[in-house]
């Protein structure tokens, strides 16, 4: 162990996990923001690298510990067929330690923990079969006027985010957990649509922050701000579907959306040729001199025994270059109407409280929060695959060692 690091002995403590569906350091530490700030400043940040930057894939890792090919989610749907949390292949966060678990993308059809569980996005209604477990709690989310998903709108965003800071708040006080982990996923959808007018909701996010932060203490906790990806502004639009009509590619190739792209055919050397000639076309591409997408074959990005359930090639266009998907147009990119705004694959965690140094900056991997979570609490990780290691251990300097 060359990088040693002072001794970082951590009592065992309750943790909250405060989840935003893409943010960035940059976004989080604003003077407008002086509780972020604060825990920025009085503990350890940092990127959180998230590949492939898809919000379904991207949190199931975060609480498994695991890549997609062991976790088995690889977007909301494969081909036609959306996805759930019963395809899920790995055990979560929440099957280990008391937990309250709100909003966390994937987690719906909700089931039995010791806790509640909150539905995700995909939850069609809050009178849905398993939209909460127990089921007894959805009246008390309507009273709180919780919405499971709003409308792209600035108003219905802001009074989604106020409903979820009062869920949040009842069931941090009047409940037993050790593990709280909450998920705001309107930020993902202001940044999509608003990009640069999000202050103000960051703004009420930060005022209950403060209120947390009075009283951690109290609660015996530490807090943990984890993002599922990263977001920057974009100004064009790539469109897959036509980029390969234009390559003369019909059914020997399936569009999933969001560069999901399926290799078709009985012939396996047929099918390794196309894919291998198919990602040298997208990587070639550029748009007024600048290269607009990676392209992953799938043994690339994943590895475990669901592998094989995931697309032949993930097309991720370049959002650092300006482009995001677009959708029906007429020219593969076009200028971008509707979005402007889109993922990275650097998202941000913060670490803050009891025992955490003041002021570090580290690099860290999204699946590094599965094993954090087993440090704070006080109980060893899992031996059963998980990928990465906890950033307790990186901040001790231990990971390079082990690497
Ligand atoms: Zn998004």
């Amino acid at each position: 162990m060359l990088n040693t690091s002072p001794t970082l002995n951590l009592r065992p403590q309750r943790l909250i996990v405060l989840g935003i569906d893409g943010s960035t350091l940059a976004l989080l530490d604003r003077p407008q923001l002086p509780n972020f700030q604060r825990v920025i400043r009085g503990g350890v940040s940092g990127t959180l690298f998230s590949r492939p930057a898809i919000t379904p894939v991207a949190w199931s890792s975060m609480v498994s510990g695991k890549n997609a090919g062991k976790h088995g989610i690889f977007d909301f749907r494969k081909k036609m067929e959306l996805k759930n949390s019963r395809d899920k292949r790995s055990k979560e966060l929440w099957d280990y330690f008391p937990s309250i678990v709100i909003n966390v993308p994937m987690t719906y059809p909700t089931r039995p923990i010791d806790g509640v569980m909150i539905g995700d996005m995909m939850t069609p209604s809050l009178d849905s079969p398993n939209a909460a477990t127990p089921a007894s709690e959805i009246p008390r989310l309507k009273s709180f006027g919780y919405v499971i998903e709003p409308k792209i709108d600035r108003t219905e965003i802001s009074r989604s985010i106020e409903a979820r800071i009062r869920t949040h708040r009842h069931y941090i006080e009047n409940r037993d957990w050790k593990l709280f982990f909450h998920v705001f996923r309107e930020y993902d959808s202001l940044q999509h649509f608003f990009w640069g007018q999000d202050l103000e909701d960051y703004q009420q996010l930060d005022a209950y922050l403060g209120e947390m932060l009075g009283r951690l203490q109290e609660w015996d906790a530490r807090l943990l701000i984890v993002s599922d990806h990263g977001f920057t502004p974009v100004e064009y639009a790539f469109d897959l579907a036509c980029f390969l009509r234009r390559l003369g590619l019909g059914e020997e190739v399936f569009d999933g959306g969001w560069g999901a792209v399926f290799i078709e055919g009985d012939n396996p050397r047929t099918r390794r040729e196309l894919k291998h000639a198919l990602l040298h076309e997208l990587r070639a591409f550029h748009f007024d001199g600048r290269r607009v997408m990676d392209a992953f074959p799938r043994e690339e990005l994943y590895h475990g025994p669901s592998v094989d359930d995931g697309p032949d090639i993930l097309v991720s266009p370049l959002r650092e270059h300006g482009f995001t998907f677009g959708m029906r147009q007429q020219e593969p990119v076009e200028r971008s109407v509707k979005k402007n705004g889109c993922h990275t694959e650097f998202g941000v965690f913060v670490l803050y409280g009891e025992g955490i140094p003041a002021g570090q900056r580290l690099a860290a991997d999204i699946k590094d929060i599965f094993p954090t979570a087993f440090e704070l609490l006080g109980r060893p990780v899992p031996d059963d695959g998980v990928d990465w290691h906890s950033i307790i251990q990186r901040i001790r300097g231990g990971a390079e060692s082990q690497t």
